[in-house]
């Protein structure tokens, strides 16, 4: 087994490691970034369309591009690919209180020990398939997660079937819509359980109505039909309970049925680091500088939180990587945190905890229980004293909510007090 050491490690090549790695390079920390691909850049590679880097840049990149552009701030981080950290504690053997050990296993590397002063997790989401979500039926091929038919499309070429049905309206599901009408497949129809789209609206104007996809709210797929192959699924309508309404069952044809319904954020790891997890958004929690419970232990992107932009995600990155530079190279500052609440109409909040005093204008990542289609407000306060107020014309649980406090709001807050998010109309 090879022995290695450095200041930080950086687990995962998405848009989060990219960035994060990069940051910590750049802040004067020895960085290794580890991907368990072959190539550097996490889902990014297979997402050809375009729309990335329009916050950062102004422009409309496709993923590849977005990717390229990281990749080429790597300089003087050492890159292992095809390798995976299989296995992870606190400490190291000289120094049990302080730092992580690795275990990095992989083709190329074979199995690396890695000793770091700090650790940066960046390793995305796993999308829900068939077993998470228990849908009735037979076992035929043609059932897959979007994202599966995106890698099957976009990078090795082909074409998984021909008539498909989707079952969600996230983000990926949408995006395949369009992107198996544009290779001559039929899309007969997307299905959301809620009453509400869950993906982005501009998804739903672009790969949707801009290609006549029926979309139908309120419904669900009871029932999985084919032997060999799928030959079609039955689909009911839904009442408000979320349960199906059996008489309104309707059989589709179709011989591919795509799974876009939720991803889990991959924290195999973080569990094995003892970080606390945030039962609402999957995710550790994590301070405004992206620490979490565990000192040295980073996180950022999709880990934490699935995003909605990589450009928000690469934001968290960078942030996450200066932070463990600064963590290695100036030591641990002794902190006090005031702990943020989702209030009334908020699902979640991220980050977590404030870091008093706040020095920066952290930024709260708020999603919101159910949409408010109507003029709303956000209102954040603490001790019955409100710190921010912001007025949106809509809210909508597929669309985070950015809201920055001002270094005059942050510094009046005290360890004890809490800070309570909330979002209503009117
Ligand atoms: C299938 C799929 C398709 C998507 N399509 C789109 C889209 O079209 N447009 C869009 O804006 N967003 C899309 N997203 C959302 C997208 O994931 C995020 O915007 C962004 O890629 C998240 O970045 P990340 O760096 O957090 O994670 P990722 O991009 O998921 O990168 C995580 C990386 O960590 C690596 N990794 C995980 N565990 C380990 C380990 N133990 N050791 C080493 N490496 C590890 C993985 O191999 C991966 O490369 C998609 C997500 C998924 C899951």
């Amino acid at each position: 087994m090879r022995k290695e050491a450095c200041d930080v490690v950086v687990v995962g090549s998405g848009p989060a490691g990219l960035a994060a790695a990069s940051a910590a390079q750049a802040s004067g920390a020895s960085t290794t970034i580890v991907e368990r691909s072959r190539e550097m850049g996490g889902v990014l590679l297979q997402c050809i369309h375009p729309g990335f880097g329009l916050k950062l840049y102004g422009e409309e990149l496709t993923g590849p591009e977005y990717a390229y552009r990281w990749l080429d701030q790597l300089d003087g981080v050492r890159c292992l690919t095809e390798a995976m950290v299989v296995q992870a504690r606190r400490g190291t053997d000289d120094h049990p209180d302080e730092g992580f050990t690795l275990w990095v296993s992989g083709p190329a590397v074979g199995l690396v020990r890695i000793r770091a002063r700090a650790v940066v997790l960046a390793m995305g989401c796993r999308e829900r398939t068939r077993g998470a979500i228990a849908i009735p039926g037979t076992r035929p091929a043609g059932v897959m997660t979007a994202g599966t038919a995106q890698r099957l499309v976009n990078i090795d070429g082909y074409l998984p079937g021909k008539r498909f049905a989707i079952l969600g309206s996230g983000d990926i599901g949408m995006i395949m819509a369009r992107r198996l009408t544009w290779e001559g497949a039929e899309v007969v129809g997307v299905y959301e359980l809620m009453p509400y789209l869950s993906g982005l609206r501009r998804n739903y104007v672009q790969c949707l109505q801009d290609y006549d996809v029926p979309l139908y709210l309120g419904h669900t797929v009871t029932e999985i039909h084919g032997d060999r192959r799928l030959t079609g699924v039955t689909v009911c309508q839904v009442d408000e309970a979320l349960c199906p309404r059996p008489e309104t069952g309707v059989l589709v044809p179709a011989d591919t049925l795509l799974l876009s319904v939720g991803l889990i954020p991959e924290n195999e790891l973080t569990r094995m680091l003892g970080a606390e997890l945030d039962p609402v958004t999957g995710g550790p929690l994590v301070d405004d500088g992206m620490q979490t419970t565990v000192p040295g232990l980073f996180a950022a992107g999709n880990v934490v939180q699935v995003h909605d932009l990589a450009d928000d995600v690469t934001m968290a990155g960078e942030l996450a990587g200066r932070e463990a530079a600064r963590y290695v190279l100036e030591g641990p500052e002794p902190r006090s945190w005031s702990r943020v609440v989702a209030g009334r109409g908020v699902r979640s909040v991220v980050p977590q905890r404030l870091r008093l005093p706040v020095r920066s204008r952290p930024e709260l990542a708020i999603r919101v229980r159910r949409p408010i289609e109507a003029t709303c407000r956000v209102t954040v306060s603490a001790n019955g004293e409100t710190l921010i107020r912001k007025r949106l014309d809509y809210a909508r649980p597929g669309e985070m909510i950015g809201v920055r406090l001002s270094p005059r709001a942050a510094r009046a807050l005290r360890p004890e007090d809490d800070v309570l998010v909330e979002v209503s109309e009117g």
